[in-house]
């Protein structure tokens, strides 16, 4: 599908997969319109329309945009700019987290839930899923999710003065952790409705994902931020 976009979105590039990121919307058509700005400083930030957190690790990822002098101005950014967080992105992203690092961490906000912190246990623990992405292009044609130390959706705080929380995409509730502590696993729950099956969410213009599309050789999740969440905000 052709884009047409003339549109500057900034990828954080303090640590983790922001190159992927950028291959991924180098694929996206018409790209000749789309300028891409690996982000570093408060200057690189102040060109961009919208901002991709990758994953990587959230703890160093925000360590390194306060000595960037970014902390301030990402949390402005994310009051009035699409903001996609992928994995340690989406931690960034949240309101609050469980699981914190000692002494807490530093985060953005700008959806309204809890997230889990490597909720679905650690690194061996990680898994790919088949998932259906609500409004994606090929609908019909599963997403592979790939959940690396992935953060789990604990809970969420919707209130009138904030957009409305849509959910964009929920894994099967048999996937749900079993063994891991944060978010005990009860055999005989499988409430789809339960919010820990949620792996994807739009609030307003900013975008969470668990997973990493960067990660895939699959477009289609790029394309729908910048088609869904962007262009939106610039017409
Ligand atoms: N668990 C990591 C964190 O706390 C995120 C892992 C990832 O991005 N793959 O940031």
């Amino acid at each position: 599908m052709a884009l047409i976009a003339n549109v500057t979105i900034g990828i954080l590039a303090m640590q983790g997969a922001f190159a992927e990121h950028q291959v991924m919307l180098q694929k996206l058509s018409l790209k000749s319109r789309m300028v891409i700005v690996l982000v570093r400083t408060p200057e690189d930030l102040a060109r961009c329309d919208a901002l991709i957190i990758p994953g990587g690790e959230s703890t160093t990822i925000a360590l390194l945009a306060r000595l960037a002098g970014l902390l301030g101005p990402l949390r402005e950014f994310v009051k009035s700019k699409p903001v996609w967080g992928t994995c340690a992105g989406a931690i960034l992203l949240a309101q609050s987290v469980e699981g914190a690092k000692k002494g807490g961490q530093e985060l953005l906000g700008g959806i309204s839930a809890t997230v889990a912190r490597n909720g679905w246990g650690s690194q061996i623990e990680s898994f790919e899923a088949p998932l259906e992405v609500e409004g994606m292009r090929d609908p019909e044609r599963p997403f592979q999710g790939v959940f690396i130390r992935a953060p789990v959706v604990v809970a969420l705080h919707p209130s009138p003065s904030d957009p409305p929380i849509q959910i964009v995409s929920r894994i099967s509730a048999s996937l749900l952790p079993r063994t891991q502590t944060l978010v005990p696993y009860d055999e005989d729950d499988t409430d789809p409705r339960d919010p820990r099956t949620i792996v994807a969410l739009r609030q307003g213009r900013h975008l969470l994902t668990s997973f990493h599309p960067e990660l895939t050789k699959d477009d289609r999740f790029h394309e729908y931020f910048v088609r869904e969440c962007v262009l939106p905000t610039l017409a």
